[in-house]
């Protein structure tokens, strides 16, 4: 389980490339609670129970898909897209403070990817680019419209 990860990224293709990510289960990296992880072109998930979740799950699987289209929009780059990924979350560590999780759900990826899983078409005439409007962004400007009170039109 703990290396299995390694054929994973060596065998990776450019994010271009993936059509479809398959849930892979593997309890060693995801801990119970965490429900998936966009790795490499695939979803690493803790259990057979949450990998079947994203088979039943259209917003759940589009969560990650969209985390696809936005290392595409990452040069195409899953390594540029992780470091973005952690670089954003170093930035973003301070929101830990004022809610739980805060580093994560401010994470200018996630929030693209929060605000429109639910909508199954968001995938099919864009680009998923809005993460870098939310990274351009004060920390406390995002949490003000991960909060809701500030209408989506004023982005
Ligand atoms: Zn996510």
């Amino acid at each position: 389980m703990m290396f299995s990860v390694v054929p994973m990224m060596w065998r990776a293709v450019r994010p271009s490339k993936v059509v479809d990510m398959p849930a892979v289960v593997n309890s060693f990296w995801m801990r119970k609670g965490y429900e998936g992880l966009t790795f490499f072109g695939q979803i690493l998930t803790p259990s057979e129970e949450t990998a079947n979740l994203f088979k039943v799950s259209p917003a759940m699987k589009n969560h990650e898909m969209i985390h696809l289209r936005q290392a595409q929009s990452c040069g195409d780059s899953w390594l540029r897209f992780y470091i973005l990924y952690i670089w954003y979350w170093l930035r973003a560590l301070p929101a830990n403070r004022q809610m739980k999780h805060g580093a994560y759900l401010l994470n200018p990826f996630e929030m693209e990817a929060y605000r429109h899983m639910n909508n199954l078409n968001y995938l099919t005439n864009n680009e998923a680019n809005e993460w870098r409007k939310f990274a351009k962004m004060k920390l406390r400007d995002r949490l003000a419209i991960y909060r809701g009170n500030v209408p989506i039109t004023s982005l």
